[in-house]
């Protein structure tokens, strides 16, 4: 029979990610009501110090594949030791964190395990016994609840920033299981080129706590200069719209949307975005929007909860003054 509720631990940089935190958390709530294990799977090489991280929010159990094959992510090779661990294991529930990379590792293991895939979820809860998941659909305009009664183990990918992670407890321990690992050199495509490192001391759009970003309004891409200051006071990311993106003013991983990132902040402050459709499905689940611009018509104000009618170039200035003597 399956059992276990399995959590992708993603790291960067020598930091188990903040997403893997907050599915640990949510896989300890769900552990509490059907009495099943929490295992974290860290995957990488040199890892193994990590799994104290896993161990302190929440997983009774890390399996470890440690390997030089998986010192990088490719969708080959960690699809296939993910694959072959769920066949071994059986695991009841996967969780993965709606990145780029769970996504791409998600629906890859889904297929090669033949079950199902809840994507871009908002919540995970219990009801009934059953596992309900909740996903927005008509690019955030509503939410379904969806099950999937049959198919073992149930998958997930969920947002960043949805869920919250609880308190570590120092000194808590795990189960380490090291995972052999069956790959061959000839069975992967090869990576040309390492990471893109975004050298930035702002926090990572999908995972910032306040996103300050900037549409066909800023006019420019020297103009971004003022959201960069506002940003770096509040200690925030920067982000952008599409007509942003697609006029050069600022690359293409900046963008938030449909065709971008989905964000769910604590605070979004747009400015000089008008509020289409394709843009809120990216952060629309944001719990505080703020927008600002100079058309009171402009459909941004409808989901805002704090609007501001004025000029961007006056009033984003006004605002780093301001929120520097706080
Ligand atoms: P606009 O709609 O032109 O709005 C600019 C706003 O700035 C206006 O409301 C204006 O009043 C305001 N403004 C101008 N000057 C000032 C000023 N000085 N002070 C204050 N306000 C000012 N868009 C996305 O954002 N993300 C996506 O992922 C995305 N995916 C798409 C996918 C597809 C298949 C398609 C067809 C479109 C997609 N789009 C996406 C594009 C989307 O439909 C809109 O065109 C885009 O979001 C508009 O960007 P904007 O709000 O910056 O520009």
């Amino acid at each position: 029979m399956a059992k276990g509720i399995w959590i992708f631990a993603e790291h960067r940089d020598g930091k188990i990610k903040k997403v893997t935190l907050e599915l640990l958390s949510a896989g300890r709530k769900l552990a509490t009501e059907t009495g099943e294990e929490v295992s974290a799977l860290l995957f990488g090489k040199g890892v193994s110090g990590l799994a104290s991280t896993l161990a302190e929010y929440g997983a009774d159990k890390v399996y470890l594949a440690d390997d030089d094959m998986l010192a990088q992510y490719t969708t080959d090779a960690y699809s296939k030791a993910l694959g072959d661990l769920i066949m071994e294991k059986e695991p009841s529930v996967l969780l993965l964190g709606c990145t780029v990379l769970g996504r791409d590792l998600a629906a890859r293991v889904a297929q090669k395990v033949k079950t199902c895939l809840m994507s871009d979820c908002t919540g995970v809860e219990l009801s009934g016994g059953q596992l309900v998941f909740v996903r927005p659909v008509y690019a955030g305009k509503a939410f379904v609840k969806a099950v999937c009664p049959e198919l073992k183990p149930v998958m997930a990918t969920v947002r960043p920033n949805v869920l919250t992670a609880d308190e570590p407890r120092a000194g808590r321990g795990a189960e380490v299981v090291n995972v052999a690992v069956h790959l061959e050199k000839t069975d992967l495509r090869q990576v040309i080129k390492d990471v893109v490192m975004q050298i930035s001391t702002r926090p990572e759009l999908t995972e910032a706590n306040i996103i300050v970003s900037g549409g066909r309004g800023m006019k420019g891409p020297e103009n971004y200069k003022i959201l960069e200051e506002l940003a770096d006071v509040l200690g925030a990311a920067v982000g952008a719209s599409r007509a942003a993106v697609d006029s050069g003013w600022i690359p293409q991983s900046f963008q938030v949307g449909q065709t971008g990132k989905t964000v769910s902040p604590a605070l979004y402050i747009a400015c000089g975005i008008s509020g289409s459709t394709m843009h809120l499905a990216g952060m629309s689940s944001s719990k505080c929007i703020v927008a600002i611009n100079k058309d009171p018509e402009a459909d941004i104000f409808k989901v805002a909860d704090y609007g501001i009618v004025g000029d961007l170039f006056e009033v984003v200035p006004l605002l780093t003054e301001e929120c520097k003597k706080l």
